[in-house]
């Protein structure tokens, strides 16, 4: 039971005491006190089915009782800075995290967010280069500090601030970029910015392997092996951004960027990495961390113990519950069920994605694909009503995000089918 404040209190206190640039889902905001695995409740002990908690860090489930158990007996012992002395907690996890990346990817910095970890790689790679450009993808989330809003490519989300040596390259956008699915055409595009638009040497590339912000758009095939070469030749590192898409959440592979081939320089994370706890990382070779000796590098908090302990139990339940594969064999089970819905439903432009990240865009006209930018609010409306509850975004925001906790099931999936099939009939 909860006998805490009412919704209406805590939006009350809301407007007047918290910033007003905070936004919230739905007509009438949800109060959720709760939350165990796949599902959240609300102040009226109200269960929903949470198939956008994977953008809220949730990876294994809603107050998983082994990463709880992790977290609350690390902070029973020590609680501490990350950097002054030894702790076992932090280097543990590091070594485990080394462990998930290929090749040479094994020195650890950890960050308090994917900001964080996204600022740091494009300093790390400025640094190491001594160049200053950055490529970053036209529709792309990185982040909202001042060297992060530049990689951002949207601008809903960039302010109008100095975010200096950032090129946007045209975006690999398989539903509606130019070139369609041929990952190589796009990529001519980042060859052209160095040789026409920088010294041709830049610092770096930044990309993630689905845009999940961008409304879950996977990189047309080929398309990174392509830029990665170009931006070596121009002496840059490649980094990927695998907030979002990392930790298992695709499903076939570990790494977003595993899909495609290629072995970043320098790979950053969040979210999925603590469970809900607030911990980043990005994890390079140990040649290029080197350039951090140059200074003092210093973060308080990033990777404290009480974050490296779960952010490690988080790992272990990964492995334990096999939710890589459940990411997959679900995952594509839900794809096949929204499949379907498009047969049926006319509004259904595109279903995409992979695992346990998937996406379905809603346009009113399947020729010219315009948005359909009222109808879905309408549709994750009356979803929630049925006791589901759906993200949305892409630039239009007209694009439903499907990024549910791992432990999401076959029954879930055909439930969140079943909601949106009928939230569709209605509209
Ligand atoms: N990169 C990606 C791909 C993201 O989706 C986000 C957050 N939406 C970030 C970076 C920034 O992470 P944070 O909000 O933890 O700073």
């Amino acid at each position: 039971r909860y006998d805490g404040p009412s919704a209406a209190e805590i939006l009350r206190k809301r407007s007047e005491f918290l910033s007003p640039s905070m936004f919230y889902f739905y007509k009438k905001p949800l109060n959720i006190v709760d939350g165990k695995m796949q599902y959240l409740f609300d102040e009226d002990g109200r269960r929903y089915l949470d198939a956008f908690g994977g953008i809220a860090t949730i990876c294994c489930g809603h107050c998983h009782p082994e990463v709880i158990e992790a977290i609350i007996n690390q902070m029973k012992r020590l609680q501490h800075s990350t950097v002054l002395y030894l702790n076992h907690a932090i280097a543990d996890f590091a070594e485990a995290l080394a462990s998930k990346l290929p090749g040479d990817l094994k020195v650890v910095f950890f960050t308090n967010s994917g900001t964080e970890a996204n600022e740091l790689a494009l300093m790390i790679a400025r640094l190491y280069t001594g160049c200053h450009d950055i490529i970053s993808l036209r529709n792309a989330y990185h982040g909202n500090a001042a060297g992060t809003m530049g990689a951002t490519a949207q601008c809903n989300w960039k302010f109008n601030v100095i975010q200096s040596g950032v090129h946007h390259a045209l975006n690999p956008d398989q539903y509606r970029g130019i070139f369609g699915s041929d990952g190589e055409k796009y990529a001519k595009d980042v060859q052209e910015i160095i040789d026409f638009g920088t010294s041709g040497r830049v610092a770096g590339f930044i990309s993630e392997a689905i845009q999940g912000v961008g409304g879950i758009l996977e990189l047309a095939p080929g398309y990174l092996p392509s830029v990665y070469n170009s931006i070596k030749k121009a002496g840059g590192l490649c980094i990927a951004d695998e907030v979002q898409a990392g930790f298992a959440r695709t499903g076939s592979h570990f790494w977003g960027f595993e899909a495609h081939g290629v072995v970043p320089d320098i790979v950053t994370m969040a979210k999925g990495i603590g469970n809900g706890i607030p911990i980043g990382a990005v994890v390079t070779t140990p040649e290029i961390a080197q350039v951090l000796t140059r200074r003092s590098y210093f973060n308080t908090f990033g990777g404290n113990p009480v974050c490296t302990a779960g952010g490690h139990a988080v790992l272990k339940v990964l492995e334990k519950e096999k939710l890589q594969e459940n990411a997959l064999v679900v995952g594509s089970y839900l794809k096949d069920g929204l499949m379907a819905l498009k047969e049926k439903h006319e509004i259904i432009g595109d279903v995409r994605g992979r695992g346990l990240m998937l996406g379905v865009e809603l346009v009113t006209d399947r020729q010219q694909k315009t948005p359909a930018k009222t109808e879905i609010l309408h549709v994750m409306e009356t979803m929630k009503d049925m006791g589901v509850l759906v993200g949305k975004g892409g630039f239009y925001g007209n694009v439903f995000r499907i990024t549910p906790p791992l432990c999401f099931s076959k029954e879930d999936s055909d439930f969140f089918v079943d909601a949106m099939d009928i939230a569709l009939s209605k509209l």
